[in-house]
């Protein structure tokens, strides 16, 4: 027991794995997407970096 092959988990790679809600599937890389309240009825959404592009999407950076 003294295999060290194990390196399948990069660190500083973090997964961040959720539901996009542009093309209504998991994806992986997420983010968190900034979208006025009349937009997102108050909701938080999440969209993957394609969608981000196509959408012209804003990340949300604030805090
Ligand atoms: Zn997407």
């Amino acid at each position: 027991m003294d295999e060290v092959t194990q390196d399948q988990a990069p660190k500083g790679t973090p997964m961040t794995e959720g539901y996009c809600s542009w093309h209504n599937r998991i994806a992986k890389d997420v983010e968190r997407i900034q979208l006025s309240e009349a937009g997102s009825g108050g909701r938080v959404h999440y969209a993957c970096p394609p969608c981000i592009g196509v959408f012209k999407l804003t990340p949300y950076s604030g805090q």
